[in-house]
């Protein structure tokens, strides 16, 4: 792992992103924003599933207004998403919104981006620039050809430029693409041209495991160099899907201590009890501890006292039974059906301050 790069902090309500903050998990509502009842709910259970800043789509003035009661109810930042008209934004900052996402290239005129920057002073909002090959300045396409890495991050710099120009710097950048490698090189050229928290993702990822992995190896690639403040798996599937993937990309870097980590072998011949079950079931039934616990979940003795050994609690199964550890010291041999059992039992026990589910 490379050290983080140095960013400056941004506020985004309640949640500091850059400099050395943890890296913050966004998603996205699916629902109508003027939905207030269905955009709370939604946004409670992103909430609960770990998302830290959440988004909503404002493309009306009734979406704006309904900012102000969804506000009062959720807990976490809410982000406005804006696309063309620059009333939308202001309408959001004024009803409460902690952000706005804007892809100034898509406002019309510079005019207007003035107004959406004085709005986000008189109200201390944060505005996050959002670059893409659709908004691409004609004089960059004539320039490069085709919207590359160079041509984005020639665009996002323009747009900073013209925000401090303006005195406003309580910016976030992205310069999201669908393209992997891409995605990475824009990123890597921005981290060297500006000092703000950069917002990763990959667009139009796909469904779950094709979008799963795109963004793993994307921010991924990205975090593991020192790159990015907050990170937003795109799925196509129910947002809560988004929300685990984006935890297990962190976990797998060790940048995320608010859950445990279970480990599992893949199993293979050697295998004498019913390990893949028993793997899920472990991930299930100890998703209550939001502690950076890490279990491992071993199907034999080849590998399984070794990595039960660098777990904090761990199974190596045998011919129908299996060792549990703690700490790396063997606490006693169980029968595979009580195995789960006693693993929680043991768990539990050391961590009464965790509520079970
Ligand atoms: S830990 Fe044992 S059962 Fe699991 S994959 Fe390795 S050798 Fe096979």
């Amino acid at each position: 792992m490379h050290s983080r790069r140095s960013s400056r902090v941004v506020n985004i309500g309640n949640v500091a992103i850059g400099g050395q903050n943890p890296i913050a998990i966004q998603s996205m509502c699916t629902t109508k924003t003027h939905n207030i009842k269905a955009t709370v709910k939604q946004i409670l259970a992103l909430e609960k599933a770990g998302c830290e800043i959440v988004r909503v789509t404002v493309p009306f003035p009734k979406d704006a207004e309904a900012l102000a009661a969804i506000k009062e109810q959720i807990h976490i930042p809410l982000v406005a998403d804006i696309h063309f008209d620059y009333r939308m934004a202001i309408a959001a900052m004024k009803n409460g919104a902690d952000k706005i996402r804007i892809n100034p290239g898509n406002i019309g005129k510079k005019e207007w981006v003035v107004e959406v920057i004085e709005a986000a002073k008189q109200y201390k909002k944060a505005i996050r620039i959002g670059v893409n090959a659709g908004s691409l300045e004609k004089d960059l396409w004539a320039k490069y050809g085709r919207p590359s890495p160079e041509a984005l991050v020639e665009s996002a710099v323009r747009w900073t430029e013209f925000f401090e120009k303006e005195k406003f710097h309580n910016l976030v950048i992205a310069l999201k693409s669908s393209n992997v490698p891409e995605m990475i090189e824009s990123y890597e050229r921005m981290a060297t041209k500006c000092d703000y928290p950069l917002h990763l993702g990959v667009t139009e990822a796909g469904t779950f495991v094709t979008g799963s992995v795109k963004s793993a190896v994307g921010i991924g690639s990205l975090l593991v160099n020192g790159i990015g403040d907050t990170i937003r798996v795109s799925l196509s599937e129910d947002p809560l899907e988004e929300l685990k993937v984006a935890k297990e990309i962190l976990k797998s870097l060790h940048l995320y201590s608010k859950e445990r980590t279970v480990i599992a072998c893949p199993t293979c011949g050697r295998v004498e009890v019913n390990l893949i079950k028993l793997a899920h079931q472990v991930e299930e039934k100890t998703a209550y501890l939001k502690k950076p616990i890490k279990i491992a979940v071993m199907g034999c003795v080849v590998n399984g006292p070794g990595e039960s050994r660098e777990a904090d609690y761990g199974i190596a199964a045998g011919r129908g039974c299996g060792i549990l550890y703690k700490n790396g010291q063997v606490v006693k041999t169980v029968e595979e059906k009580y195995l789960l059992k006693e693993l929680l039992a043991m768990i539990a026990v050391d961590h009464p301050d965790q509520k079970t589910l």
